[in-house]
């Protein structure tokens, strides 16, 4: 990733928030290489493209070939329709929300059906039009979060024309423990899948994301459905990421001091230095996204010495945080320097992890003062 130039209204800002969609695209690419040809990859672009902004991330991916984009929300493929070529498909993960059936047609929108009122509902829609209108089906295979169960495959399977109207388009599910590769659910999820999808007619099948397709070509099926692997979020926790830094979180020092042995930094005097200190003020806080409870954990690093990894010492405020600069070389660290909270040599996960959380969480809260930089 490049380093960016800070402009004008860069200095404004406390922070910056660079975003790479060639990366993006790279990572999507790299995802094609692991599950080889004849399958494909759609990606997950719900939640604003994880945080990072969908109308720069999807067509990006578009250009490196994709062509199935996943959000959560009808009102999130409103946004998205418009921004891609008509040769995209968008789907909705959750489906239409009662009465919103039209709507979710007329946007040009594909519904992930998950309960039998989603699905009469489609289908009464489909007969009201004399047509038949392509549908996700997404099966609960054992996570039970969305999806129709097996009770309601028998349901549909009794009557005939339950699914009438509805082009099964895809049959999907999904995991819950695919970034814990021995996890038995892993297998059993596979099992149930397969099981169960013999209950539908046959149609394309998808059941993994980002860690699931690293599970093994037995995950892959016809569709594997990425999102945090694209924004350089590791979905393999247990090795080195097989994906790159998407994003670079840079603040600037707004201030330095030295302080004695003995004196209590930031709120509630929860870091007390052991010996004489140097501290440096950065302008960002968890009214950015970067989470309270990284504070005395997270690490910064400086862009220009990537072996220097500084501690964030204190409480983390709402617009700064606190950082023992002690171990900086004389001089380095001075006002208007930029630090580096996520960058080339802190990753997303490390930051996420110092926080309690996972790197999902971090992306998708990461708030709206940063200044914002497009590669
Ligand atoms: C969010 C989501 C994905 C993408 O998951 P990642 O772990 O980010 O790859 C895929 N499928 C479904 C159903 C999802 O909700």
């Amino acid at each position: 990733m490049a380093s960016d130039v800070p402009s004008p209204a860069a200095d404004r800002a406390g922070g910056i928030l660079t975003i790479d969609p060639s990366a993006v695209a790279e990572n999507y690419r790299r995802v094609l290489r692991v599950i080889g040809p004849g399958v494909k990859a759609a990606a997950a672009v719900k939640a604003d493209a994880y945080g990072l902004g969908v109308e720069n991330i999807a067509p990006a991916l578009y250009g490196a070939g994709c062509r199935h984009f996943f959000v959560a929300h009808l009102a999130e493929g409103m946004v998205l329709r418009p921004l891609l070529p008509s040769d995209a498909s968008v789907l909705v993960l959750h489906g239409p929300p009662p009465g919103t059936a039209g709507d979710l047609h007329a946007a040009g929108l594909i519904p992930v059906l998950n309960s039998p009122d989603q699905i009469a509902e489609w289908s009464a829609l489909a007969q009201s039009r004399e047509s038949s209108l392509p549908a996700v089906v997404q099966i609960d295979s054992g996570m039970a979060r969305f999806g129709l169960s097996e009770a309601d495959l028998h349901g549909l399977a009794r009557k005939s024309d339950a699914l009438s109207g509805i082009d099964v388009s895809l049959v999907m599910s999904h995991l819950a423990c695919a970034d814990e590769p021995e996890h038995p659910a892993n297998r059993a999820q596979l099992l149930q899948f397969e099981r169960l999808r013999g209950l539908l007619p046959p149609a394309p099948y998808s059941l993994a994301a980002s860690s699931g397709l690293f599970l093994g070509s037995d995950w892959h099926f016809d569709l594997v459905r990425p999102g945090a692997a694209l924004y350089g979020v590791n979905p393999t926790p247990y090795a080195l990421s097989p994906v790159c830094p998407v994003i670079r979180l840079s603040a600037r020092v707004i201030q330095t001091r030295d302080v004695q042995a003995g004196q209590a930094v930031g709120y509630g005097a929860a870091f007390v230095a052991g010996r004489a200190s140097r501290i440096a003020l950065l302008g960002i806080g968890y009214g950015d996204g970067y989470l309270r409870s990284a504070g005395g954990r997270a690490r910064v690093s400086l862009p220009s010495h990537p072996e220097l990894h500084l501690p964030v010492t204190g409480r983390i405020s709402m617009d700064s945080l606190c950082v023992d600069v002690t171990g900086a070389p004389e001089g380095l660290i001075r006002e208007g320097v930029l630090l580096d909270l996520i960058g080339p040599h802190l990753s997303i996960d490390e930051a996420a992890s110092s926080a309690g959380t996972i790197g999902y969480e971090l992306l998708t809260g990461l708030g709206g003062r940063y200044h914002r930089v497009i590669l």
